[in-house]
């Protein structure tokens, strides 16, 4: 073993204690000694609603670790067959499908699964599938943008928007598979010209995440924000009166990549390759393509919902049927090396 796996299982543990320390899913109380390990890129609080509801349902105890999808790869790979984790779950398609195809998870062809989840939204040989759904679309400020300024994602590019748009930086998973979506559909040229137009057209440097850039909006920083759809539904959620007025002022566009809708990402969640708590795992796969659990991704973190037919707050409800690429997701994954690649000609820091 080289001394740079050896160090990340060290940190690996390391981790391990930090996250059990800081664990807030779960029921230690849980008589059944059941436990399913939960490796989670996902970043919202609120995921704890579905960890205790599954605990309570099925007396099975989940113990999460969460940290970027980078490092919980790296993570998988140097722990390799000694791996506690059972369930992978990361809030991009693209970083599913790098975890997949290195190896990380194992195939659950499951009747039920595949009938709730679209084809093009979850892996072609069931090693993962889509449990929330978001879009990346663009907040612009009303009193200076109109809606048929911000139709496309090309407009974004274009010089009418010169030092006013606000995004983040191009590390981030969400604007990798977005440009790994442009390169598909358009080509690394037109994709490239693409990202080198955002560039010439930032308002700042990439700084913060999507609620920053969408409050930046606000603040007349600038006039156009790329953002993940359930950003800007958190804030409209809000019941701070300033949060209030900032959608009243700012609001969401729903830009179309060539006719077909807009870019489109998920979180999904697969069995890893050397699940411990194998039949646990998949029991958890089933539980967050349940109606409970949908229903929890919509209310709490404004996601749109994977299986029809689950009830949503309005707010979400009112894009959730918007048109989307239909593009199969996990193609973002094979293209993220590149989308890095162009990030960096075009200046996008
Ligand atoms: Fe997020």
């Amino acid at each position: 073993m080289s001394l740079q796996n050896r160090l990340l299982i060290v940190l690996s543990l390391l981790a391990t204690l930090a996250g059990c320390s800081g664990e807030k899913g779960g029921d230690d109380t849980a008589s059944s000694g059941q436990v399913v390990n939960l490796y989670s890129a996902r970043h919202y609080d609120s995921d704890a609603q579905i960890y205790d509801a599954f605990t309570r349902d099925t007396g099975i105890r989940v113990r999460r670790i969460e940290a970027p999808a980078d490092q919980l790869i790296a993570r998988m790979k140097a722990e390799g067959a000694q791996s506690p984790a059972d369930v992978l779950i990361i809030a991009d398609a693209g970083s599913m499908a790098i975890a997949a195809d290195a190896g990380l998870l194992q195939a659950t062809p499951d009747a039920g699964l595949e009938s709730r989840v679209a084809a093009n939204l979850r892996d072609p040989q069931d090693r993962w599938y889509a449990v929330s759904r978001r879009a990346r679309v663009v907040a612009y400020d009303a009193a200076k943008v109109r809606p048929e300024e911000v139709a496309t994602y090309d407009q974004l590019a274009s010089p009418r928007f010169r030092g006013k748009l606000c995004v983040r930086s191009s590390d981030n998973p969400y604007n990798l598979s977005l440009l790994s979506a442009l390169i598909e559909r358009w080509g690394a040229d037109r994709a490239r010209a693409w990202a080198k137009g955002v560039v010439a057209n930032m308002a700042r440097p990439p700084q913060g995440g999507d609620i920053d850039q969408i409050r930046a909006v606000g603040a007349g920083q600038c006039e156009v924000a790329i953002t993940n759809s359930y950003y800007y539904l958190r804030i409209a959620g809000s019941p701070a009166a300033q949060d209030k007025a900032l959608v009243g002022r700012v609001l969401l566009a729903w830009p179309s990549l060539d006719g077909r809708g807009a870019h489109e990402n998920v979180s999904g969640a697969g069995v890893a390759a050397h699940a411990p708590n194998r039949a646990n795992a998949v029991r958890f796969l089933n539980y967050l393509l349940e109606a409970r659990a949908q229903g929890i991704f919509a209310s709490a973190t404004n996601e749109f919902p994977v299986v029809a037919g689950t009830p949503m707050p309005d707010r979400v409800a009112r894009y959730a049927a918007m048109p989307v690429d239909p593009i199969p997701v996990g193609a973002y994954g094979a293209r993220q090396a590149e989308a890095q690649r162009l990030f960096e000609e075009a200046g996008w820091r």
